[in-house]
């Protein structure tokens, strides 16, 4: 299964802002986009002139790496949610928000999307009692994620169960942190998905 690879500040920095992709590293003053909020490379500091195709591009690479997904799967995503019934951004982020490893971390089982990918790689989630270790799964509502009865002891997990204790979670989740299990209540709307995209761009993209 691939992924991205390479160093993950860059691609914040890429994008001009946060995207949260190292968990607690990200809230620390070691964050790159606080010691360095211009884009890499060499001509990061000089001008930058962005055009109309730039704004979009800019808005689809940024919602491809918040949630990991490389080029094809993401334009699997789109031609997925081009096909369903309603708004096409809407039913992009709706297929995004309920990957698997998006649960995980949601959850509070994982500090990044990228630790919860890893950790369902390595098998320690199971969906409705059975071991599920494909980070793209697609949940559906009534579906219960618990932490795998191996897994429970594992410092990481509890780490992150431990930090997140007090959190909000979204409404339509259900996640019982002392139990390790969560449960999905409902598909999430646009309002219920916190995530900060202007996805009519990604559509606008995708359609010239
Ligand atoms: Fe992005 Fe987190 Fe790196 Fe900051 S620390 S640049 S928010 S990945």
């Amino acid at each position: 299964m691939a992924r991205y690879t390479g160093p993950v500040c860059r691609l914040c920095r890429r994008e001009g802002e946060k995207l949260f992709l190292k968990g607690d590293r990200c809230y620390t003053d070691k964050c790159a986009i606080e010691r360095r909020s211009y884009p890499p490379g060499q001509h990061g500091q000089g001008r930058q002139k962005e055009s109309e195709y730039g704004l979009h591009l800019r808005e689809k690479q940024k919602l491809r790496r918040i949630y990991g997904v490389l080029e094809r799967q993401f334009r699997r995503y789109y031609d997925r949610a081009s096909r369903q019934s309603g708004i096409t951004g809407e039913n992009l982020l709706r297929l995004l928000e309920l990957r698997l490893d998006n649960i995980v971390y949601r959850m509070g089982f994982a500090s990044s999307r990228a630790q919860a990918r890893q950790l369902v790689m390595h098998g320690h989630f199971a969906v409705n009692g059975q071991k599920t270790d494909i980070p793209s799964f697609e949940v559906k509502v009534g579906d219960v994620i618990t932490v795998r009865e191996n897994s429970r002891d594992m410092q990481l997990v509890r780490a992150n169960i431990e930090a997140a204790e007090g959190r909000t979670f979204p409404e339509w989740l259900d996640a019982n942190l002392e139990q390790m299990e969560g449960r999905i209540l409902a598909v999430p709307t646009r309002e219920q998905m916190d995530i900060s995209i202007q996805e009519h761009l990604i559509v606008e993209f995708y359609s010239r």
